[in-house]
C-alpha cells in the first residue's frame, strides 16, 4: 500500500514528500495511523550523515504515537481502535542471548531500527513515523494509557523518555540518590522529569542560562551553569549517577569528578565526534566508571509508558507540522526548543 510520507533523499538534502510502500499485514502486524511523531536529535544526526552507515531515502521519526487500524489474525496485545506507540526498534533476532533475557535493545545481532533498517546494512530498509501509517510487529507496538488530549506529549517517552529511564533503573535510582542530568534538551528534560519521579535528589547541568528557571519546574533541586566553575565545584564527589545526554562533543573529566566512590558517569548522546579520551586519575580516585546506555528495551518501554499514564507525566512540547521540520532541526542545532518538536501528522 502507498502511503504519504516526508524524507531527506541524500545527507545534504532538506526533507521533501515523498511516498512509500507499508508492507501487506502478516498475522503477528499491527497498523497504526500515525497521529503524531516527535522529533529526536537522532534524526537530525541520521538525515545529515552525521553517522555512519546512513541510508537514503530516509523517512525518520521513532517517537511514533497512534492508533491502531488493522490487526494480522493472531495479534493478542491490540485491538483496533487502541492508542499506541513505536519506539526506535522494530524488530530483533529474538533468539540470542540478549533478546531471550529481554534486552532486545542490545540485540547479538543488532535490533532493526525503526527507520534505516538493519545495521550491518542487509535487509531492506525502513521507514519511520514521519509518515501517515506504520506496520510493525505487535512484540515492538506499546500501549498508551494516556487520556487522548495527552498525545502529542506521549510520543517523546517512545525515545527520549526511555533513553533516560533505562539507566535510571538498571542503576536503581530512587530515594536517597543523587543523579545528574548533563544537557537540558529532549533527552535531558525527561530525564530529570523521571529522576524527581523516582525520588532522587536531581541536579541538573545545562550550558543554557534561559533553561536554568525551567530546570527547577521540571524537577530538579538544584541547577548549575556548567560554564561557571564555582557553580560546578559544589558538587564534586558527589554524585550517584550521571545522564550525559549532550548531543557534542565535550570534556567528560569535569562530570567524572562529580562522581562518588563508584559513581557511574552514563554516555546517553552520540555526538558526531568522539568525546576526547578521559583521564585516567579522575577514574581510579574512586572507582568511578563510564557507561553507555542504548534506549531501553520492550518491558522497560511499557513500564515507563505505564508508570508515567499513573504519575502524570509527559513531555514539554511545542507541535508543528510536516512543513515546518527543517526549520525545527536548525532550532534543534542551536538548542532553541524547549523541549521536544512534536510533528503533528495531520499536516501530512
Ligand atoms: P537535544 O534536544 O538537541 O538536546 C541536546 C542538549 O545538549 C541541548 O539541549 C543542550 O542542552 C546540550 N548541548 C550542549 N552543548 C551542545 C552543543 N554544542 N550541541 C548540541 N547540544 C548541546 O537532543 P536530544 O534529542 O535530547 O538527543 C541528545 C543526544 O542523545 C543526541 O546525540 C542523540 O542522538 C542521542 N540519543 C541517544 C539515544 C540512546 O539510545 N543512547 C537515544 C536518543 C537520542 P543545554 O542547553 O542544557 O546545555
Ligand atoms: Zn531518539
Amino acid at each position: 500500500m502507498t502511503i504519504k510520507a516526508f524524507a531527506a533523499l541524500s545527507p545534504s538534502s532538506p526533507l521533501v514528500p515523498f511516498d512509500i510502500e507499508r508492507r501487506s499485514l502478516g498475522s503477528k502486524d499491527v497498523r497504526l495511523e500515525v497521529l503524531h511523531c516527535g522529533v529526536c536529535h537522532s534524526d537530525l544526526h541520521a538525515v545529515r550523515g552525521e553517522w555512519p552507515g546512513q541510508r537514503y531515502p530516509m523517512v525518520p521519526g521513532h517517537e511514533i504515537v497512534g492508533r491502531v487500524t488493522h490487526v494480522g489474525d493472531q495479534v493478542a496485545r491490540h485491538q483496533v481502535g487502541d492508542l499506541v506507540g513505536v519506539g526506535c526498534m522494530v524488530d530483533s533476532d529474538r533468539t540470542c542471548p540478549s533478546c531471550r533475557a529481554g534486552l532486545e535493545q542490545y540485540c547479538d545481532d543488532g535490533f532493526v531500527n525503526t527507520y534505516g533498517g538493519h545495521p550491518s546494512g542487509r535487509g531492506e530498509n525502513t521507514y519511520g513515523g514521519y509518515s501517515a501509517a506504520v506496520v510493525v510487529d505487535e512484540h515492538f507496538v506499546l500501549k498508551v494509557a494516556h487520556p487522548e488530549r495527552d498525545l502529542a506529549a506521549v510520543a517523546p517517552l517512545l525515545c527520549a523518555g526511555v533513553t533516560t529511564w533505562s539507566p535510571l533503573r538498571h542503576w536503581k535510582i530512587g530515594p536517597g540518590s543523587k543523579v545528574g542530568i548533563v544537557g537540558i534538551g529532549g533527552l535531558g528534560h525527561m530525564g530529570v522529569k523521571l529522576a524527581a519521579a523516582l525520588g532522587a535528589h536531581v541536579v541538573a547541568f545545562t550550558t543554557s542560562e534561559s533553561k536554568r528557571q525551567d530546570a527547577f519546574f521540571l524537577g530538579a533541586h538544584e541547577v548549575v551553569i556548567s560554564s561557571k566553575p564555582d557553580e560546578m565545584a559544589v558538587h564534586s564527589r558527589s554524585l550517584d549517577l550521571i545522564l550525559d545526554t549532550v548531543a557534542a562533543s565535550h570534556d567528560l573529566d569535569v562530570y567524572v569528578a562529580m562522581l562518588k566512590v563508584d559513581g557511574v558517569l552514563v554516555l546517553n548522546g552520540v555526538p558526531e565526534n568522539p568525546h576526547p579520551s578521559p583521564a585516567i586519575y579522575p577514574l581510579l580516585t574512586g572507582r568511578r566508571s563510564i557507561s553507555g546506555s542504548a534506549i531501553g528495551n520492550i518491558t522497560e518501554t511499557q513500564e515507563l509508558l505505564d508508570f508515567c499514564a499513573r504519575e502524570n507525566i509527559i513531555a514539554d512540547i511545542e507541535p508543528i507540522s510536516m512543513h515546518e521540520i527543517d526549520t525545527a532541526f536548525e532550532r534543534m542545532l542551536h538548542g532553541d526548543v524547549k523541549y521536544r518538536f512534536v510533528i503533528d501528522m495531520t499536516t501530512l
